[in-house]
């Protein structure tokens, strides 16, 4: 019995409780099962804990995702009892759990993992926290009265003083400094009498100044215009009906910016709206490259700096960790941030808005491969809020969603009609378009103009006599001139960086060309000046380099290079314009938050006339004295082998586009391209959105293909191409039988390679598929997952709403 006594005493349950861990075990949707010792019998679903693992009983964290009681205890044999709690104290609110929950099981991704996705690093961390001991008064006091010193006496009445003036709790040196005792000594007599207690307190220190942030100028609040007006108008109107998705269409330029801070103002002055002790707060998500300064600075300058928090990778650690903690504590009440932001531990959320919502970098690429703005929609529903999508150039998915069932998958596609199903219809009750046709006062739509590359490459050679590629056209060079001469900026977009994609033999019988070891993908040529090899050839996929071969190793030609890339617009325009001051804002230029920063500062400040960039210029900037953009090759994204490429070239040409004739002067727009005629690029240099989007859905349409038809996709992966072949096949043999079972709902194609099919050394099969909605898909992942044949490791990867198919 001796034996028995002990051990149980220590570890006494009083609940039990589910804890998914953070490492990502797919087992039971909510967890493994462990005891809760008596120590935490206060344990709260949403702490964050140290449980033991596996025989070794290793300890690793997870969260508590339910407690039970001892009347429900669940049939698992040996249970172990939990560690500690996290030393921080870090937890998550009851509504994060519920969207984590909806997370795991619709992105296919094992929930403590969703778990650990919602915290930034810093906080699991606990970068940049310090533990001060702070004393109090004892509550109750021990034992008989006992004669005190005069210094005693004056650390005790400073400490009541201080108590009653709403801070309990000093710092040992401080509380003597105020008493004025010169050691602490005195305080700790008092401890040690228990008239005094102490108590650890947590503190990140972070230096992060928002209010250096602060936009200038722009104080003078605008008048809205009539459409601006409209759509907050319908905003306020819909802001206390629950849950509803409003797409905010506007033009670039058409001052979306400012309905979103008007709504914002709207919720934060309703503060009693819903009987909450929580003041109201809001999420507003923008794209990574999107949150300059400029950004954040108009949210800041228009609500009291204490109330805002930032989230997104330019903080450091320590910033991140201390917003997220000023966010849980609910000290700010507006959160402006990245992707994750939408995971921000906000009570009483009333409003979320998220900008660019067609930005692809929205989504997640690594498990949970969630959607920054499919999220935010689920957040919405389950809060029951609105949530508002604002961009230009809206996302098929949404605008599909918005304007209602006039788009059908026809019957040549396997998915049909048919399911419009009640559901659906009062989904699309809750969706509403919202438009702001023009631009905000004084500010023009820009003029596109067409250049037809084949024409050109003839004209050139009637003067020149040589044939021969030009990165710049006639028009474009002379629109260059005459806007260097205007004193105008300029910016150039080619959407891929580098000087040369192609290292091959000159000799086409031979036709070696230069290919990444590790993947199928052929090798860029970096121009540096720096290297006595004058430049180094890299792989975009996996990173590798290598030096540039001077001959061919197969023929010993002398090799050539070509393709385009943002180093050749570079050194061609200094070439025809060396006067020019010329900038190049790329990935491999840009290699830091702060040279982003930086880069952007100085144009803004007139000192670069020519900005060279791939889609980071594209991307939301508002500069006012950008009188002419240039669309370097449109085709670039036209060619990609992804049913998107049309949605993406209209997109781009939209954006760049947005970003001329901000000011009372005229924009020019040039778009370089062989294929002048594709509706995309026609059609985006007419800003018409409406008439693109309905082509390009009816096209969708008639093969079922999102965002009529929905798509998932699964990619294995494996370096032994027979091991990944065969764990392809498995899987698809699977999920066809299950399929079958289930009533033979979804499309299933593959196994297959993938586009690239050996990236990083690892041979890629995918198996993709198709519905004619989402439960069914949903269905078969569910089975599949279920058998065990997706266990999340780093050989499959299931991607549902797939935005990139490579
Ligand atoms: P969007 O986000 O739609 O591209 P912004 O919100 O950035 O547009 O607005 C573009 C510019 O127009 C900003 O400089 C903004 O200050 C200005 N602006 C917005 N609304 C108005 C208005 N009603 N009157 C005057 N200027 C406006
Ligand atoms: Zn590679
Ligand atoms: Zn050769």
């Amino acid at each position: 019995a001796q034996l028995f006594e002990t051990e149980p005493a220590a570890t006494k349950a009083v609940a039990y409780a589910q804890v998914a861990l953070e490492q990502g075990i797919d087992t039971a949707p909510t967890g493994l099962t462990y005891a809760v010792p008596a120590a935490l019998a206060d344990l709260k679903p949403g702490e964050r804990v140290r449980v033991p693992l596996g025989r070794g009983n290793k300890p690793t964290n997870g969260f508590v995702v339910e407690l039970h009681d001892t009347s429900a205890l669940p049939s698992v044999k040996n249970i172990k009892p939990i560690i500690e709690r996290d030393r921080h104290g870090v937890s998550l609110t009851p509504e994060l759990i519920s969207l984590a929950k909806w997370i795991a099981s619709y992105y296919c991704c094992p929930l403590g993992m969703v778990f650990a996705t919602m915290l930034p690093a810093a906080v699991k961390k606990g970068t940049g926290s310090v533990t001060r001991t702070m004393v109090g008064l004892a509550a109750a006091p021990e034992g008989r009265p006992t004669k005190l010193s005069k210094l005693q006496q004056a650390i005790l009445d400073t400490a009541t003083t201080r108590a009653a003036a709403d801070h309990p709790w000093t710092e040992i040196k401080e509380l003597a400094d105020l008493a004025g005792a010169r050691s602490v000594s005195p305080v700790k007599q008092l401890l040690d009498k228990g008239l005094l207690t102490t108590h650890r307190e947590e503190e990140v220190r972070s230096d992060l100044d928002l209010r250096a942030q602060r936009a200038v100028g722009e104080l003078d609040p605008l008048v809205l215009n009539a459409a601006q007006q409209t759509a907050l108008d319908h905003l306020i109107n819909h802001l206390d009906e629950g849950f509803g998705v409003h797409l905010l269409h506007g033009v670039t330029g058409s001052g979306k910016t400012e309905v979103y801070l008007r709504a914002i103002e709207r919720v934060m002055a309703n503060a009693h709206a819903n009987g909450s002790d929580h003041p109201p707060s809001a999420i507003v998500l923008v794209p990574e490259i999107a949150l300059t300064p400029q950004t954040v600075g108009r949210f800041l300058e228009r609500f009291e700096q204490t109330n805002v928090a930032v989230l997104h990778s330019g903080l450091t650690a320590a910033q991140r960790h201390a917003q997220w903690r000023r966010i849980r504590r609910g000290e700010a009440n507006i959160v402006i941030g990245a992707r994750s932001a939408i995971f921000a531990p906000l009570s009483n959320l009333r409003l979320i808005i998220v900008d660019e919502e067609h930005e692809s970098s929205y989504k997640q690429d690594q498990a949970p491969r969630y959607h920054g703005r499919d999220v935010a929609i689920k957040r919405a529903h389950l809060a029951g809020i609105p949530v508002v999508l604002g961009s230009a150039t809206p996302s098929l998915e949404m605008y599909y969603k918005v304007s209602g069932s006039e788009f059908r998958v026809s019957s040549s596609g396997e998915a049909t009609s048919h399911d419009t199903t009640q559901n659906s219809k009062l989904e699309t009750r809750n969706y509403h378009l919202i438009r702001l046709p023009d631009r905000a006062p004084g500010m023009k739509m820009p003029q596109v103009e067409i250049i037809d590359l084949s024409d050109e490459r003839r004209k050139r050679y009637e003067i020149t006599g040589k044939a021969g590629v030009h990165l710049l056209s006639l028009a474009l060079e002379r629109a260059l001139t005459q806007t260097l001469k205007d004193s105008g900026q300029t910016m150039l977009l080619l959407n891929r960086r580098g000087f040369a994609n192609y290292i091959a033999c000159p000799d086409q019988r031979c036709g070696w060309l230069m290919r990444c070891h590790y993947c199928d993908v052929t090798m860029v040529y970096h121009k540096d000046e720096r290297l006595p090899t004058g430049g180094v050839v890299r792989c975009h996929h996996c990173e590798a380099e290598q030096t540039l071969p001077s001959t061919c190793p197969d023929c010993k030609k002398n090799i050539t290079t070509f393709g385009l890339g943002t180093q050749r617009v570079e050194e061609e325009l200094a070439r025809k314009f060396p006067d020019a001051r010329v900038t190049r804002m790329d990935a491999d230029s840009m290699r830091h938050g702060r040279d982003y920063q930086q880069c952007l500062d100085a144009f803004r400040a007139g000192e670069i006339d020519i900005l060279v960039g791939t889609q980071m210029i594209a991307k939301g900037l508002d500069f006012p004295n950008v009188r002419l953009v240039g669309v370097i090759n449109a085709d670039t994204a036209l060619n990609l082998p992804d049913f998107r490429a049309a949605e993406r070239t209209f997109q781009l040409i939209a954006q760049v586009a947005g970003r001329a004739g901000r000011s009372d002067k005229p924009g020019r727009v040039l778009v370089q391209t062989f294929s002048p005629h594709d509706p995309s690029i026609q059609l985006a240099a007419k800003h018409d959105f409406e008439s693109f989007a309905e082509r390009e859905l009816q096209q969708r349409a008639a093969v079922g293909l999102p965002p009529i038809g929905r798509m998932a996709r699964i990619v294995v992966r494996d370096k032994d191409h027979y091991a990944c072949a065969e764990r392809a096949q498995t899987l698809a043999t699977q999920m066809q039988q299950f399929n079958a079972d289930a009533g033979g709902q979804v499309r299933l194609r593959g196994p297959m390679p993938c586009p690239i099919a050996r990236i990083a050394d690892y041979h890629r099969q995918q198996i993709e598929m198709l519905a004619a909605s989402a439960g069914p898909l949903q269905t078969l992942l569910t089975a599949t997952r279920n058998s065990g044949l997706l266990r999340a490791d780093q050989h499959v990867a299931v991607d549902v709403d797939p935005v990139a198919l490579l």
